[in-house]
């Protein structure tokens, strides 16, 4: 047994099919009397649905939640919680959402109830990124991590199939840079582990059949479980090549993951085979190749070039990605990133 500390996250988590309409329950047993809805304009309707639950408890509904948590919409968000008196935040939706819930709570140490919609794991972690100018900062502070989180699967039958897709990957680059973490620890890697099987077991049956009860109920537990080993340990490569590409190319945050994750996992193998065996074991013993066959079975996109990178993108980002670098597994270079990153936007199989 390796040397280790571990700090258990101090969340109340609440699972299950219908527990959406344990929000008001929430509110109430917190000792709160006005919740604010937050969303995005997308899903208006639904957060109007879930105020209309909370009933005399709910205060108003803010619906400008978008990607990056801009300050601008933080700001806006704000005025519309002094005006309306509101002492608890209720977030419906994705990490767009929950960004924005964790932005007002940094801003007022107001209580948060996450209803997440999608598998992002945003609601479990402490961390907060934010955009002012076009720069991306991020924070990370115990007035940051939500109190309060309602799973309920029957909020992500809706979910696109695409967007499950790359939002289930999207979890699961959590787990994979988690079970190589420095600071990983028992139960991060236990909980990395069982996050991958769940994906594994539930994203082949959601992309037949989106409708799918128990599977949509895995999903979601796979989710909860990844995104609480993002908000556990130190993330490495994977996470920084997508902040990178995200941040200064504007590519799509879930689809990026997507794209990165075999082959930052390929390259990652390298150095921690030991650490890596039973999630390869998982997808036919090759992590980097496998996870790359279960993307493109799943019809997830593959290459950075669908993205509309260009090569002297990719000249800029593994310049970029070397800069200020994470800590990683395996030493990197601006020469292997460029590699790997070529290797992204052709859309090739690890290994091959
Ligand atoms: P998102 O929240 O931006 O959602 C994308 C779109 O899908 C939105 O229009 C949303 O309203 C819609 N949507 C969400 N759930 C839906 C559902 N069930 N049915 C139909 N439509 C639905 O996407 P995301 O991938 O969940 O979040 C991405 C953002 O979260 C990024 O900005 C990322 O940086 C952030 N994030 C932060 C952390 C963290 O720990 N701080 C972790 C993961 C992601």
């Amino acid at each position: 047994m390796r040397d280790f500390s571990y700090a258990g996250s101090p969340a109340q988590i609440v699972f299950g099919a219908g527990t959406r309409s344990a929000v008001a329950e929430w509110v109430a047993k917190t000792g709160r009397k006005r919740a604010l809805v937050l969303s995005t304009p997308h899903q208006r309707a639904d957060a109007e649905a879930l105020a209309g639950e909370i009933g005399p408890l709910a205060c108003g509904v803010f619906t400008g939640a978008t990607m990056h948590t801009p300050v601008e919409v933080t700001e806006a968000a704000m005025k519309v919680v002094a005006e309306a008196g509101a002492d608890c935040v209720v977030s419906l939706g994705g990490g767009s959402t929950t960004g924005l819930g964790k932005a007002i709570a940094y801003r007022t140490d107001l209580l948060q109830i996450v209803v997440p919609t999608t598998y992002a794991g945003s609601e479990v972690t402490p961390i907060l990124g934010q955009t002012e100018g076009g720069r991306k900062t991020t924070v990370r502070d115990a007035r940051i991590l939500p109190e309060i989180v309602i799973y309920d699967p029957l909020l992500t039958l809706g979910l696109p199939v695409a967007m499950s897709i790359t939002s289930g990957l999207n979890a699961m680059a959590h787990a994979v840079e988690g079970l190589y973490a420095r600071d990983r620890n028992p139960i991060s890697s236990l909980m990395a582990l069982e996050g991958l099987r769940a994906f594994a077991r539930s994203l082949p049956v959601i992309a037949d059949d989106p409708k799918n009860g128990e599977a949509r109920s895995d999903a979601l537990y796979g989710a909860w479980l990844c995104g609480s080993v993002l908000g556990t340990v130190g993330m490495a490569l994977h996470h920084k090549i997508c902040h990178t590409l995200g941040g200064s190319f504007d590519t799509p945050h879930a689809e990026t993951h997507a794209v990165m994750l075999p082959h930052t996992a390929a390259f990652n193998a390298v150095a921690a085979a030991s650490e890596l065996a039973e999630a390869a074991d998982m997808f036919g013993g090759s992590i980097g190749g496998g996870l790359w066959d279960f993307a493109k079975a799943l019809g997830a996109p593959l290459s950075l070039r669908e993205f509309g990178l260009t090569l002297a993108d990719l000249d800029r980002a593994a310049s970029l990605a070397v800069e200020n670098p994470y800590w990683n597994p395996r030493p990197i270079d601006r020469a292997s990133i460029r590699l790997l990153l070529q290797h992204a936007w052709e859309g090739r199989r690890p290994g091959d």
